[in-house]
C-alpha cells in the first residue's frame, strides 16, 4: 500500500502542531515546531507563501485541517482514511469514536504503542519486514486490525535490534490501558477495544465526521 514518503516535519508545520512523526528528534530543540526550537524561524506553514499566508477562519478549513492532522498522525493516505471513515459510519455507535478505534487498533499503531518503534513509521516498517507476530503468526500488513485477546509479539531475533532496545530504553513509553505488557515488554495483549478516553491523541473527531458527511 502506498504511503507518504516526503519530508515529515513539513506536515507538522502545515498543521502548526507537533505530530510526533520522527521519534526522538521530536523531543529535541531541533523540532521546528517546538516552542523553544533552535529552528524557530521555520515555525510557519511550508511553501513559498507560508510565511505571509493569513489564516481564513472558515468552518470548512477547521474541519479539513483536523482531518489532515488525524490522517497524518496515523500515516494514512486520503483514500485509506476515507474508506476507514465509511466503514466507521456503517458501524453502530458514534462514528468519530469508531474511526479512532479503527485507527488505534491497526497493527502498526499497536507496535508503536508497545514502544518498539520510535514513530509509527518505524513501527510500520517492523511490521512490513515481518518482525511482528499476532497470536504466534507472522503478520506483515500494517493495517491489520487487532481484536481483544490478541497477543502481539516482537520476534525473538528482533529483540536484540539496536533500534528496538534504544526505543524501549530511551523513549520509555508506557502502554495505554487497553493493552497489557508481557515478556519484558516484547509482547502486548489487547485487553479491550480502546475507549475514547484511552486514546490520547488530541483529535476532534467530530469535525472529521462533519467534513465527510457534507
Ligand atoms: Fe513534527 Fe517531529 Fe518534525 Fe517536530 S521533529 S516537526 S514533531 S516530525
Amino acid at each position: 500500500m502506498a504511503r507518504y514518503t516526503g519530508p515529515v516535519c513539513r506536515l507538522c508545520r502545515r498543521e502548526r502542531t507537533k505530530l510526533f512523526l520522527k521519534g526522538e528528534r521530536c523531543f529535541t530543540l531541533k523540532c521546528p515546531v517546538s516552542e523553544n526550537s533552535d529552528r524557530q524561524t521555520r515555525a510557519f506553514p511550508p511553501g513559498m507563501h507560508g510565511r505571509d499566508r493569513q489564516r481564513q477562519g472558515s468552518e470548512y478549513l477547521t474541519q479539513l485541517r483536523e482531518k489532515q492532522k488525524a490522517r497524518r498522525i496515523y500515516g494514512l493516505l486520503e483514500k485509506q482514511f476515507r474508506n476507514l471513515y465509511e466503514e466507521a459510519s456503517r458501524r453502530p455507535g458514534i462514528t468519530g469514536t469508531n474511526l479512532l478505534q479503527f485507527l488505534e487498533t491497526r497493527l502498526d499503531n499497536v507496535a508503536y504503542r508497545a514502544g518498539w518503534g520510535a514513530s509509527r513509521a518505524q513501527a510500520r516498517q517492523f511490521v512490513r519486514h515481518g518482525h511482528v507476530t499476532v497470536n504466534a503468526k507472522r503478520v506483515t500488513i500494517p493495517s491489520f486490525r487487532v481484536r481483544p485477546g490478541d497477543v502481539v509479539t516482537l520476534k525473538v531475533a528482533t529483540r536484540e535490534n539496536f533500534n528496538v532496545k534504544r526505543n524501549l530504553d530511551i523513549m520509555d513509553r508506557s502502554v495505554p490501558g487497553w493493552l497489557e505488557k508481557g515478556e519484558d515488554g516484547f509482547a502486548v495483549t489487547v485487553r479491550v477495544v480502546p475507549q475514547r478516553e484511552q486514546i490520547d491523541e488530541s483529535i476532534r473527531e467530530q469535525l472529521i465526521v462533519e467534513l465527510y458527511s457534507k
